[in-house]
């Protein structure tokens, strides 16, 4: 694949927690100037087809992906997953384990929430997309509409926020086992936003077992790195040969995040498909 101009490798579509289709997602991204986005629902491949035809249609470049949810100890640890093959046994298994148990977790939380706050289950449903990924975005979005809080932003600082009293985790795998089941499927995997602050990157025995694994880069040019946590991203990546990526997680309206505010090199884009056996990016025949 001749690649060639700006690619955006991370953002989600109403699949997960987006706001927007998957299909006007990539209008949006092509309305925006960019040459290609990865789509990275949350543990979901269900967009894939939707943004395939968009893809086309629209002459924008598409790498069909995921954004795993894996923990490691306390912390949640977002794994991007790019073109796998999405029938594979290994990762149907898995994310239907952890969409199922994200269900269960958010009943929970709205269950704690409805003590304090008029707040039913069918409030958050009604903000769903069947069949998609349920997360605190969508209890978010219940409670604005409810009138409690003003925005996603203001919840995840207030209501949602693991300290508030209501948080109640999800299943998710290691890091180490989200990354080889992507990599058993012919995808290749980037940590997303490792670097929220320098204390926050895994431990660098870890990192290494993870490369061992087939780890491929690390997200660096994200909003959520800090600068200081970035520096330390490109040292290692630097040191391991890591490849370096860059996106905005677009979540449509849900989040401040404008497409193609942070874009990854065309040569890192090539490398990660030469890397991909498990699915071929979707481009227009020129
Ligand atoms: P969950 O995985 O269900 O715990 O929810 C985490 C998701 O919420 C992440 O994918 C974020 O994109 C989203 N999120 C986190 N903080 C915020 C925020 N301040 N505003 C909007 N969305 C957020
Ligand atoms: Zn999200
Ligand atoms: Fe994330
Ligand atoms: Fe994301």
């Amino acid at each position: 694949m001749g690649v060639r101009g700006r690619f955006d490798l991370h953002t989600h579509s109403s699949v997960s927690d987006g706001t927007e289709t998957p299909g006007e997602l990539v209008a949006a991204a092509a309305a925006a100037g960019l040459d290609g986005i990865a789509l990275t629902d949350h543990d979901s491949t269900a967009g894939w087809q939707d943004a395939r035809t968009a893809a086309l249609r629209h002459g924008v470049a598409l790498l069909p992906g995921m954004e795993l949810s894996t923990r490691h100890g306390w912390a949640s640890v977002h794994v991007l997953g790019y073109l796998f093959d999405p029938t594979d046994a290994g990762i149907l298994a898995e994310t239907e384990r952890i969409r199922r148990d994200r269900v269960t977790r958010a009943e929970t939380m709205v269950t704690r929430i409805g003590h304090d706050y008029e707040l039913e289950w069918d409030d958050v449903v009604a903000q769903t997309t069947p069949g998609g990924t349920v997360g605190r975005p969508h209890i978010a979005d219940a409670l604005v509409a409810k009138g409690h809080v003003r925005d996603r932003g203001e919840a995840f600082a207030t209501i949602l926020h693991w300290r508030a009293g209501y948080y109640e985790p999800h299943y998710a795998p290691e890091p180490l086992e989200g990354i080889r089941l992507i990599v058993a499927a012919g995808g290749v995997p980037v940590l997303a936003h490792p670097g929220v602050s320098t204390d926050r990157i895994l431990p660098e025995d870890y990192l290494r077992r993870l490369i061992d694994a087939g780890l491929f880069g690390v997200e660096v040019h994200h909003r959520d790195n800090s600068p200081n946590g970035a520096r330390r991203l490109l040292e290692l990546a630097q040191k391991y040969d890591l490849a370096v990526t860059g996106s905005s997680d677009y979540h449509g309206a849900g989040k401040p995040n404008r497409l193609g505010e942070n874009t990854t090199a065309p040569e890192v884009v090539e490398r990660l498909v030469a890397a991909a056996t498990g699915y071929a990016p979707v481009t227009r025949p020129a």
